[in-house]
């Protein structure tokens, strides 16, 4: 029981280095992207803290995966990565299979 919990964990991270800045993440969910004062996103915590080292990861709360999800869809950058915590496995952006 508790495995198959792990199995559908899934955390999000942002390569910085191709985000446009245009602010779309931040618009689906604001909750677990936020734009710095440099002008890129970050992903932050349910501390409010914004992740900032390179491929920092945060989970993705079961309630906003869907927000999340689209956020990666649409990120005009390809550049916000949803993977399984689990494996690692990419499961919606740029390297989903
Ligand atoms: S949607 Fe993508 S490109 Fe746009 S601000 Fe968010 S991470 Fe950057």
């Amino acid at each position: 029981m508790s495995d198959k919990k792990a199995d559908a964990a899934l955390e999000v991270w942002i390569d910085q280095d191709l985000c446009t800045g245009d602010g779309i993440c931040v618009q689906y969910a604001p909750e677990v992207f936020e734009l710095d004062i440099d002008g890129l996103a970050y992903v932050k915590g349910d501390d409010d803290e914004l992740r900032q080292s390179p491929g920092a990861t945060v989970p993705v709360p079961l309630a906003l995966l869907r927000d999340v999800a689209d956020s990666a869809r649409e990120c005009p950058g390809d550049c916000i990565h949803v993977r399984r915590v689990a494996d690692r496995v990419e499961v919606y952006g740029p390297d989903a299979e």
